[in-house]
């Protein structure tokens, strides 16, 4: 973990944060490819083998039966089926909201009408993690905006426990929200399945969820065969924060963050050097009685804590893009207003990052390593197509025609232009 200047900062050391852990699928690139033609060509055949050789178990019906949803409820404790339930209300309710922001559209001008309607993507696959841990929280965030978009089937995949199961709380929470069917296939079979369909996996649009490198890598080689929604690369967060701030919580924010994965990435700005040097201090005893150690230590060997100017802070946190900002300063709502790259800010003391992660109501699917700069997480507009659509009379027609006509034929469409001529 460094402790700098902002000014000090060498171009090298300014890089290297900047570009955090950014993905290397290099070297797994023609492992992902085979698991996906293989996928396409033999289908379940494929999906029964990754499956031994990844998760190590045998699995002849990968659809989650009723029988074993309602296992997964016996042996799941009733808080956590409350908590789901809060949850969903609250992301429900954000989302719901977002829908009624997209709004259609028709314009009559000059003997044209244009316009947008809005309609559902008919068939998704919600990809939730289940590897190394289960997300029973990324189930609610994925498949709750389709619900509100009106998508017609949803379908959650998710790898099998060593038993050959669906994790409990993942399955309760499916059938909390009410999908359509849950598998139990993980990995690049997992997305080859819902890209291409097989015997016992429907064909789908879109994929939504993270996942792990395999998983991201293969949803940016079927893209084009469905939609994605975003690749999802290692968690991060950045906090801002002035001398007003509680050093407790940036200390325990930066290791909640730093606890997801050894590549998360944490990034503290701070407008004050004492500030900076007492969060460093506060981490590093914190460190001595924390759950989930080893992961955090490694995490934090790539932290940075920069100290300078606030106008300063804020160019490189927009400069950074970060997944999760902080901004725990005396005023964060004008911080806000000058923030233009993000995926999800937290403003204010008692508006930690886990609160977003779980249950306020926004999203947590959200674009990672600066790919914020370009593009938002999770929403309902991502399971929303916009199609235009217009309507011309015969001199709304005509007002246009020497326009077109012209265009076309410059461009070598002759018939294009003819498809105008001989309407007069
Ligand atoms: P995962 O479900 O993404 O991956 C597990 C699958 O990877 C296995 O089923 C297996 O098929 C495949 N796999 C493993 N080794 C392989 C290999 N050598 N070759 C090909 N395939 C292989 O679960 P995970 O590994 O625990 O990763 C989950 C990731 O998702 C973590 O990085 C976590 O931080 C992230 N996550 C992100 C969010 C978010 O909202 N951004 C939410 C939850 C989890």
């Amino acid at each position: 973990m460094i402790v700098k200047d902002i000014k000090t900062l060498s171009l090298d050391e300014r890089k290297k944060i900047l570009e955090r852990n950014k993905i290397n699928f290099e070297n797994i690139l023609l492992d992902v490819l085979k698991i996906l033609k293989d996928v396409r060509e033999r289908g379940d055949e494929a999906i029964k083998y990754y499956t031994k050789k990844f998760d190590n178990v045998d699995i002849d019906n990968f659809i989650v039966s009723n029988e074993e949803i309602e296992e997964a409820y016996n042996r799941v404790d009733y808080k956590i089926i409350d908590a789901l339930e809060r949850a969903k209300e609250n992301i429900y309710y954000f989302h719901k909201k977002q829908l009624k922001q997209i709004k259609e559209l028709r314009i009559e001008k000059e003997g044209m009408v244009l316009g947008q309607v809005i309609r559902a993507v008919e068939k998704v696959g919600c990809y939730v993690p289940g590897g190394k841990a289960f997300y029973p929280s990324t189930v609610l965030m994925t498949t709750i905006p389709a619900k509100v978009a009106g998508c017609k089937k949803i379908f959650i995949t998710s790898p099998p426990t060593p038993e050959g199961k669906g994790n409990c709380a993942t399955l309760v929470a499916g059938d909390i929200v009410g999908v359509d069917r849950i598998y139990k296939i993980g990995g690049v079979q997992a997305i080859g399945a819902l890209a291409y369909g097989t015997e016992s996996v429907e064909k789908v649009d879109l994929i939504v969820g993270p996942g792990n490198i395999y998983v991201t890598l293969a949803k940016k080689l079927v893209y084009g065969d469905v939609n994605i929604d975003l690749l999802a690369g290692p968690s991060e967060v950045l906090i801002i924060a002035d001398d007003s701030a509680n050093v407790n919580y940036i200390a325990i924010d930066v290791i909640a963050q730093a606890e997801h994965d050894p590549n998360a990435h944490c990034v503290v700005l701070t407008t004050s050097k004492e500030k900076a040097y007492e969060i460093k201090n506060t981490i590093e005893k914190e460190l001595k009685n924390i759950k989930r150690k080893e992961i955090v230590e490694k995490s934090l060997k790539n932290a940075a804590i920069l100290y300078g100017e606030l106008n300063e802070l804020i160019n490189f946190a927009n400069e950074y893009a970060p997944e999760h900002l902080e901004i725990i300063t005396k005023d964060p709502e004008s911080v806000l207003e000058k923030i233009n790259n993000a995926g999800s800010i937290f403003l204010g003391e008692y508006s930690p990052v886990p609160v977003g992660d779980y249950a306020s109501g926004t999203n947590h699917v959200l674009p990672t390593s600066g790919f914020a700069r370009a593009a938002s997480g999770l929403s309902v507009e991502t399971f929303l197509k916009k199609i235009t659509y217009q309507k011309l009379s015969r001199e709304g027609l005509e007002e246009l025609k020497d326009t077109i006509i012209t265009l076309a034929e410059a461009e070598g469409l002759y018939n294009h232009a003819e498809a105008i001529r001989r309407r007069f």
